[in-house]
């Protein structure tokens, strides 16, 4: 159990702030590449009747008022689709909760509550969104040495803009080479980021879109950093259509009901769209060579744990 000593020992000490502080050019610069590259940037939604499934459907924040019931955000990823009516392209800075299983606490990777640089462009394709991110990572490391020196060189790190296109791997070549379990093992042998194409649709939520021709395989990506540290972002091309969501949510074996909102509101119509969403303290954990996600952020709350 954390104690008010440990919270001050780790809002106090000199790594976390270091730390905040290559966070705070990366969100500038972050806000800076996307602005440039003609995105609006909405302001979080934190409750909605809907929310992300991710992995448990069941497990949900909820928060009751007025004889309704309201879902704290797992991801904006609904409300970053529809936002696409109004613009063709959105980012946010969104505010995550995911009640992970407490094992977690020790993963280094992984807090209750982060913060995500979502984002979706309008009739993009996988590829195009992927462009976009191998640009956005280059831009970001080439700019950070000049404003970060300092923080940077607390913790001894270089890191290099790295070449593009980035190195990709099939889901199954992952899988045939590293296990199930393919992230880490995978992540210890780059030297840089490399991406995770096609997951298959049980390993993924209904919404990444499936191949037209290749049913159970999904037109879908994650980033992989090197050195271990592990996931850097999810994202891929989305289903857009109401007949293709229901089927997607059923197979999930996911009551529809729980999505009767959502799925209104794909039946008046909504955009084809591709987008992903980057954590902030995993590529600050990365940046900085931290040990933990927990020295990525103020107030970081691991699984498990009661913290401020
Ligand atoms: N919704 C995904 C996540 O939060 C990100 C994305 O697909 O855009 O993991
Ligand atoms: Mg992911």
């Amino acid at each position: 159990m954390l104690t008010i000593d440990d919270e001050r020992r780790l809002l106090t000490s000199e790594k976390v702030r270091n730390a905040v502080q290559v966070q705070s050019h990366v969100l500038g610069i972050a806000r800076q590449f996307f602005v440039g590259r003609g995105f609006v940037e909405i302001l979080p939604v934190v409750i909605s009747p809907f929310t992300d499934p991710l992995t448990d459907y069941r497990v949900r924040g909820e928060i009751e008022c007025y004889g309704f019931h309201y879902q704290i955000t797992k991801s904006m990823i609904f409300h970053k689709q529809m936002a696409l009516l109004s613009l063709p392209r959105v980012f946010c800075f969104s505010p995550n909760i995911r009640i992970e299983p407490a094992e977690r606490r020790t993963s280094g990777r992984h807090l209750i509550e982060f913060v995500q640089l979502d984002l979706e462009v309008r009739d993009a394709s996988r590829e195009d969104v992927m462009k976009l991110a191998e640009d956005f990572f280059a831009d970001l490391f080439e700019r950070l040495p000049a404003v970060a020196a300092d923080e940077l060189r607390f913790f001894g790190r270089v890191i290099l803009p790295p070449r593009r296109p980035f190195r990709a791997i099939r889901h199954d070549e992952a899988v045939r080479d590293y296990g199930n379990d393919f992230e880490l093992g995978l992540s210890q042998d780059l030297r840089e980021p490399a991406w995770i194409l096609d997951f298959p649709a049980e390993s993924r939520e209904f919404y990444d879109r499936e191949y037209p021709d290749r049913p159970g395989v999904l037109r879908d990506m994650d980033l992989v950093y090197p050195e271990g540290f592990g996931e850097a972002l999810s994202g891929g091309e989305r289903e857009h259509e109401l007949e293709s969501i229901e089927k997607r949510i059923i197979r999930k074996g996911i009551d529809l009901a729980s999505y009767k909102y959502y799925l209104d509101f794909a039946r008046t119509g909504l955009p084809a769209s591709a987008g992903f969403g980057i954590g902030m303290e995993r590529l600050t954990r990365y940046i900085c060579g931290l040990d933990s996600v927990r020295e990525a952020r103020y107030f970081a709350k691991l699984p498990g744990t009661l913290s401020l």
